[in-house]
């Protein structure tokens, strides 16, 4: 890492980030029996049945179509449980507020937080409140801590992919990237477009029960390259994607066009990537297609021996995907 103070960039979710994890929290705090690539770790002493992660939240703005912070603060946890291949059971809430929030609104957000628990089927069973000086804060942070447990013997892990796999996702990506977006008045931008914060719990269980599963993740922070690069640099195996199978909102397509944004990094919140095995990955696509937030799945590309993360292009050429370097939305989750 060559920067000597912090910036927007380290919190994007691509290189900067990484670099950051590794060099200050992962060399202070490394812990050699810990999968450090994983959304959530199983604890030993709960004979690996019982699974832990913990997000903070800091979008701006606080309300936006499709969501809020405090369905975010619930469904962004709750959902690396899911895609852990876990069931969320129990969440710890912190919150920091800023002095001058409208109580108000602080009410809507902790009572559409409820909702999502509700909703996921988690408790809320530990919390802590700050309050910090005009100023200091962004109105509202929120942080999860997520319990679950497996309840079936399958362990998605990235160190199953194998060359050959196909790479699902299971809807449109974008969405809550480009609606947080253009919830953020200096736009000026308005659009229909909603953000798809939800539980992907659904889409997890589908395919936990079916042969063929390597690895789940939800895109959220850098987006759907940001995945691939994530399996890259962690396994040496190459992606190639192809452009003209990846479900994108035509709005979304036309914000990005507009403002030079790259939808392959934009932060989803209610999707999930799969990766499964060839000969299973038709089925696959058919049990999520047969979901209701699952209709737009669509196998997106595959996996390689080797090589770089690329994308066939709709006009038939191959584009490199970049690791992500500067951060296009910061605070988007
Ligand atoms: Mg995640």
């Amino acid at each position: 890492m060559q920067d000597t103070h912090i910036s927007l960039a380290h919190g994007n979710g691509g290189r900067f980030m990484r670099e950051l994890i590794d060099e200050i929290f992962a060399r202070h705090l490394a812990n050699p029996g810990l999968d450090v690539q994983a959304d959530a770790v199983a604890l030993p002493w709960c004979a690996d049945r019982v699974v832990i992660t913990t997000d903070g939240f800091s979008v701006q703005p606080l309300e936006f179509p499709g969501g809020d912070i405090g369905g975010l603060a619930v469904h962004g946890t709750c959902n690396d449980l899911a895609v852990s291949g876990a069931e969320p059971r129990y969440l710890s809430l912190n919150v920091f507020i800023e002095e001058g929030l409208e109580i108000a609104l602080l009410d809507r957000l902790i009572a559409s937080l409820a909702r999502a628990a509700e909703e996921t089927g988690v408790k809320v069973v530990a919390g802590d409140t700050k309050v910090v000086r005009r100023g200091e804060g962004g109105g509202l942070y929120l942080a999860t801590t997520g319990i679950g447990h497996f309840r079936t013997p399958a362990r998605p892990a990235m160190n199953a992919i194998q060359p050959g796999d196909k790479v699902l996702v299971s809807g449109p990506i974008g969405d809550h990237g480009i609606a947080v977006m253009l919830a953020r008045e200096q736009f000026g931008l308005r659009g229909d477009l909603a953000s798809d914060c939800a539980s992907v719990l659904p889409l997890t269980r589908a395919l936990l029960a079916l042969p063929g599963l390597r690895f789940l993740r939800d895109p959220t922070r850098g987006g759907l390259a940001t995945v691939m690069h994530e399996i890259h640099a962690a396994t040496g195996l190459g992606i190639r994607l192809e452009e003209p199978a990846i479900p994108i909102r035509d709005s979304v397509r036309s914000v990005c066009e507009m403002l030079g944004y790259d939808p392959l990094y934009l932060a989803c919140e209610g999707r999930v990537v799969a990766l499964v095995s060839a000969e299973n990955a038709d089925t696959a696509l058919q049990t999520w297609r047969e979901l209701p937030q699952g209709q737009q799945a669509a196998i997106v590309g595959s996996v390689t021996a080797g090589g770089p993360v690329s994308m066939l292009t709709e006009l038939g050429g191959e584009r490199y995907l970049e690791e992500l370097e500067d951060d296009p939305l910061p605070r988007i989750c």
